[in-house]
């Protein structure tokens, strides 16, 4: 059995400050939840003081990009152990929003999967199609190639680690959440895809999120299919109540 993992991505949102109200609150409103991991990811700045808050408790920090390399000169960079020692346990990697706006490749994406198993980080990989590639049908093979190329030389002991979100890049953000029947048929396609390239008892483990617009109103219509391990949420992320509500409603 797969434990449900829910992660909420605040992406640019929250001062330090404002980020540990945020945790403090969530605290509040998820306790006595069992049996599903729970995971924020702040930006960098809010990490410190979000992660102080969360010390000692099961809601999960987790970052939203690293670099891909250990140490050097990469100014501006973060890298795995400067997150771990931040308190991180996750890594978003290959977000939509950094494939697009910050020209992230699937060669870097697959450096930054190796630099996070390389620490103790377990990778959030994302992927997902443009409206474009599901409207001429080429939605599985994107799928197939962001998998492929994301995953290239990862030994299948590590897949455990690795959760994978699929989140068609039109359903974020949008208020358009993938109609449960397509995303239960794009979590088929993936989980086959991990299964040929880790073997079916490593790809088993595996969660697969996921992700576009998902609301405490909507998340139990995919929480109900067991292709759905998970959710990984951006806007409503940000308002605890509604966080807390999806929490609830969804496992
Ligand atoms: C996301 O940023 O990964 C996301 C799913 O955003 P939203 O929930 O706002 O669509």
């Amino acid at each position: 059995m797969r434990t449900p993992l829910l992660v909420g991505n605040w992406k640019m949102n929250t001062l330090a400050a404002e980020g540990a109200v945020l945790a403090a609150d969530l605290l509040q409103r998820l306790k006595g939840l069992q049996n599903i991991d729970l995971v924020v990811a702040p930006p960098f700045t809010s990490l410190d003081a979000v992660g102080r808050v969360l010390k000692g408790t099961t809601l999960r920090l987790a970052a939203q990009d690293l670099h891909w390399e250990d140490r050097g000169a990469y100014t501006g960079c973060i890298s795995h152990s400067m997150l771990e020692h931040l308190g991180c346990t996750y890594v978003l990697v290959g977000h939509s929003e950094r494939r697009k706006l910050c020209t992230e490749t699937d060669h870097l994406v697959n450096r930054k999967i190796h630099a996070a198993l390389r620490g103790g980080l377990r990778p959030i990989l994302c992927v997902g199609e443009e409206q474009s590639e599901r409207d001429s049908g080429r939605y599985r093979e994107v799928l197939l190639r962001q998998l492929d190329r994301a995953l290239e030389d990862i030994p299948a002991e590590s897949a455990a680690r690795i959760a994978v979100a699929y989140e068609p890049v039109w359903a974020i953000g949008t208020g358009r959440a993938a109609r449960v029947e397509d995303a239960v048929e794009a979590h088929r396609v993936v989980r086959h895809q991990l299964e040929l390239l880790f073997g079916t008892r490593a790809a088993q483990e595996m969660r697969i999120l996921y992700g576009g617009s998902i609301t405490a109103a909507n998340v139990a219509r995919y929480a109900s299919d067991p292709q759905v391990d998970g959710v990984l949420v951006g806007g409503a992320s940000l308002n605890a109540e509604e966080f807390a509500a999806i929490a609830r409603s969804g496992w």
